[in-house]
Parts: C-alpha cells; structure tokens; sequence
C-alpha cells in the first residue's frame, strides 16, 4: 500500500471553511483553455457509492473494477485503507477515463470528489491534515484552473445540486461519518489488519461482503430482520448501508446487532 503522504501532486489548499451559503464564481465548459486540466496528475478518492456507480456503468464485478482501475492508499491520520483511482501511465498522468475531445467518458457517473471540484471535502481529502467531528467544505484552488476568471456565481448548496452530489453525500453519509470519527480519534489508537481489511472490503466490494453474510456462519451467530436480509440480497445500496453500520459497530461498538449467545458460547468453548 503506498501511503498518501507521498502524494507528490497534492493540491494547494485554501484552509478557510466554507459555509452552505458561501458564494464563489467559477464555471467549467468545453470552451475553457483548460478543458480536462483537472483529469490529469489528480488524487481522487472513491466512496462506496462511487464505486457501485463506476462498476455498474463499466459492467464489471468489484473485483474486476478496484483491480483494473484503482489502488489503495492509506488515509491520512487515520490508517485506514481507501481507494482511489489509478491513473494512466502516459506523460500527463491522465484519468483512465478522460479523452481529450469529449472529456470524461463516465460523465453521468463520475466521482463525487469529481463532482465536487473546485470544492473539496474535509472528509474525502486524504491529504488533509486535521478535523474535528464536523465535515466542512473549502476551495481548491489549482493554477491550471481558468473556471475561476468565469462570472458564474454558486453558493456551495447550488453547485452541490447542480453536480448531483446530494444523492451521492446521502448514500455515503454512514461511511464519512465513520471517516471523521476516525480522524478524530489519536492517530496512535491503530487499528488491527483484520479491522483495516473489513474496513476495505465492505466498502468496496459489495459481491465479497454479500457472500460473508449470506455464506459465512455470520446469520447463525446474529440474528437479523428478514425485511433487511431480503433488502440487501440484490441491493447494494441497501447492503453498503447495511455495511457502514456493521463497520460503526465493530469499529466504535456503536449501535446494536442482536447476537445469537448460545451459538456464540458454543463456538467460544
Ligand atoms: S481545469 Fe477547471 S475550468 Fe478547466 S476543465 Fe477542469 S474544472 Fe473546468
Ligand atoms: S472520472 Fe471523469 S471527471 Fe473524474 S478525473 Fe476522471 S475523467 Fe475527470
């Protein structure tokens, strides 16, 4: 795993927090001198939700999709393995999926972090130093960027409607929240490779974390709602959800899985 601290193209990063209603001017066209600048010498972390939408629209499985078009990295004062995309091995260091003349090819389903541009996430910046509990949004400013000499004026909630990242943030929502969490705990508290592993798998490869719950003992040992088992057999969305709880339980022993006892004091004996 090659840790992010190495990231030699890390982007200069405006400190200051900006607000739901903070306004900026920026606008982003084929016209732009610099039309797909921002693919290429990038750090994009993928959410779960990022990666149900990529792998669907490519038609691979999780396991074709995270070995053909991404690698790991490790969070940044957290220790806690993420993915993010791999980029091409040509001089520019593109996207794998940005084409000179058309831009990005899987437009409709493009990162969040990719939505999100010029504005960064606390939560889905690597890179960033510190946190608190709280999620916050600031700019990043890249010299290569002309979208900002544009007269085009957001508010931060308006450029989240218009790049569609509402859905986005609500899927992920259990998942940023374990992120910050984590953040904020001392970077001295590690996490075991067992933990760091689950982590990885249940956020990002729905096929392997349906077959541990439906073909492993872990139905014997919990007993959970057949609406939900029913919800999460062909769901994704429903399973990563499912998921974020099951990490928020055995990460930070939050929230409540009903155990089988006599199953779990056979298996302990
Ligand atoms: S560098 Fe900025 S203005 Fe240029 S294409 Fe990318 S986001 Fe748009
Ligand atoms: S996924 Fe699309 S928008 Fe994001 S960096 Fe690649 S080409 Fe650009």
């Amino acid at each position: 795993m090659e840790n992010s601290e190495n990231n030699k193209n890390k982007p200069q990063l405006a400190p200051v927090q900006l607000g739901p209603n903070t306004e900026f001017k920026f606008d982003c066209h084929k016209d732009c001198s610099c039309f797909t600048a921002c693919c290429r010498k990038i750090d994009i972390m993928l959410t779960p939700y990022d990666v149900i939408r990529m792998k669907k629209r490519l038609e691979l499985n999780s396991d074709e999709f995270l070995l053909l078009y991404t690698e790991i990295k490790l969070l940044k004062n957290t220790d806690m393995p993420v993915a993010t995309l791999k980029l091409l091995d040509d001089e520019r260091e593109s996207c794998p999926f940005v084409k000179d003349d058309v831009g990005c090819i899987i437009y409709d389903d493009r990162p969040t972090t990719c939505r999100y541009y010029p504005l960064g996430v606390a939560s889905l910046s690597y890179t960033e130093e510190e946190t608190d509990e709280e999620d916050f949004f600031f700019m990043v400013e890249e010299p290569h960027c002309k979208g900002f000499d544009e007269d085009k004026t957001w508010s931060v909630n308006s450029w989240r409607d218009h790049e569609g990242v509402v859905e986005c943030d609500r899927v992920n929502d259990g998942w940023t929240n374990i992120l910050v969490r984590k953040k904020s705990i001392p970077s001295s508290v590690k996490l075991t490779e067992q933990s760091k592993k689950m982590f990885y798998d249940i956020s990002y490869n729905t096929e392997k974390f349906r077959r541990f719950i439906f073909e492993s003992t872990f139905l014997t040992l919990y007993n959970i709602e057949e609406e939900t088992l029913k919800n999460i057999k062909d769901d994704d969305i429903a399973l990563i959800e499912f998921g974020f709880e099951w990490l928020k339980f055995i990460l930070f022993q939050e929230g409540e899985f009903d155990k089988n006892e006599e199953v779990a004091t056979k298996r302990a004996k």
